[in-house]
């Protein structure tokens, strides 16, 4: 991976920050930016489809695509499914000079930084703790014990913020992308 004209911007932060939603306004105002499908063992929620939220594999496939070498990083968040990044797409997108965004959890951006020592780190940081809760609370979409075991690592990737490259707070969706494309030069 050698196009020195692309990025790769891995876009971080706590579960609840709306990482989601500012990156569906992004992809909507950046067409031209590559947004990275990730693979995943959890089962799909009824809004999800499948190769569009994410590919929605079994574990077996998910540890096939690992032993390959199939997978940018890969890791198990909130202790429960597999999530990675497939590697070829992200190839096949540096190699067309588009930027790339991965949309990913701290473990998976610790990888990418280590094999890929330019993509860059965004932390979106929710204007308060109390904001987060209210956010992942009233998601909706979690029982009572998933939500209290998002709002643990929650408090573990928030710590993880000072690793960085650069911090977004998410306050307004709207001015969190202008800042975004401002950053990203887009
Ligand atoms: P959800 O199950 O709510 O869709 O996602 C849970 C968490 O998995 C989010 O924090 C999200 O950032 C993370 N995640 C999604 N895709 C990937 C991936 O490809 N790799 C890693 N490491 N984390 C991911």
């Amino acid at each position: 991976m050698d196009n020195k004209n692309a990025s790769v911007w891995v876009i971080s932060g706590p579960s609840g920050v709306g990482k989601g939603t500012v990156c569906a306004a992004l992809r909507r105002q950046r067409p031209e930016v590559f947004f990275s499908v990730s693979m995943t063992t959890r089962k799909p929620r009824p809004s999800e489809t499948d190769g569009v939220s994410y590919h929605f594999v079994s574990d077996e496939h998910f540890r096939e695509l690992v032993d390959a070498g199939e997978m940018l990083e890969h890791a198990v968040v909130h202790g429960l499914h597999s999530y990675g990044t497939p590697r070829r797409a992200v190839e096949e997108a540096l190699a067309q000079g588009r930027p790339v965004v991965l949309e990913i959890d701290l473990q998976g951006a610790r990888q990418v930084k280590e094999n890929l020592p330019e993509a860059k780190l965004v932390f979106l940081q929710p204007p308060s703790w109390d904001e987060l809760v209210k956010r992942l609370r009233g998601r909706g979409t979690e029982d009572e014990e998933a939500q209290s075991r998002r709002l643990e690592t929650a408090k573990l990737e928030l710590e993880a913020m000072a690793e960085a490259d650069e911090v977004v707070e998410n306050d307004d969706v709207e001015e969190t992308v202008a800042n975004l494309i401002s950053l990203m030069g887009l």
